[in-house]
């Protein structure tokens, strides 16, 4: 019988509802998310089992209604990462406007590294889907460019701004142990449910 270099990587995976449905996404206070996430060989990233991961981070997010997920959120300490920005109807043109949001289709990013092109920054309020009840304001560089590979192995350079610079920027910082909590300015986390309250006034 032969038994695949990568079973043992993926043996902590849960067998019963693996493959290809919602993972359980993990909580503030998970070692995991305080790890630095390692990266993926293009062997690992062209792998059955990658590509699997990919498709069930993807329903993850979906399912949450998140615009982006990262490998540790799923405890999987690995650099990879799915993106999706489109469903914008619960704020107003001015306030896509004023967040400089734009519609990102499904896309991977993987092993990605950061560049900052503007060292402007941007103040909105941010949530996590490991830090679900809250959000509080974090400045982001406005335009970023990230280098990366996608999920074919292929190499890709992002340029980005606005919003989705400010989503790379969230989701790259998960594969380098760091939570929007710990960037956000002192003292601005409220809860949700307010801060919904707000966007609607
Ligand atoms: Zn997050």
């Amino acid at each position: 019988m032969i038994i695949g270099a990568l079973t043992s990587l993926f043996s902590s995976l849960p067998s019963n509802d693996w493959p290809l449905k919602k993972i359980e996404i993990v909580q503030v206070g998970d070692p995991v998310l305080r790890k630095e996430a390692r990266s993926l060989s293009l062997k690992e990233i062209r792998s059955q089992e990658i590509q699997d991961l990919i498709e069930a981070m993807k329903i993850t997010m979906r399912e949450a209604t998140g615009v982006g997920l990262a490998a540790p959120q799923i405890g999987k300490s690995l650099q990879l990462i799915v993106i999706e920005d489109l469903d914008h109807s619960h704020l107003t043109q001015e306030q896509l406007l004023e967040r400089d949001r734009r519609p990102v289709p499904f896309h991977v990013v993987i092993n990605p590294k950061l560049f900052i092109e503007e060292k402007e920054t941007a103040e909105f309020f941010e949530g996590c889907l490991s830090i679900p009840d809250f959000v509080g304001v974090v400045p982001r560089a406005k335009k970023i460019r990230v280098e990366c590979l996608n999920e074919k192995g292929e190499f890709t350079v992002i340029h980005a701004k606005g919003w989705y610079a400010r989503i790379l920027q969230h989701e790259i910082d998960h594969l380098n142990e760091t939570l929007y909590i710990d960037r956000a300015i002192h003292g601005s986390l409220i809860s949700k449910e307010e801060y919904l309250q707000k966007l609607r006034k």
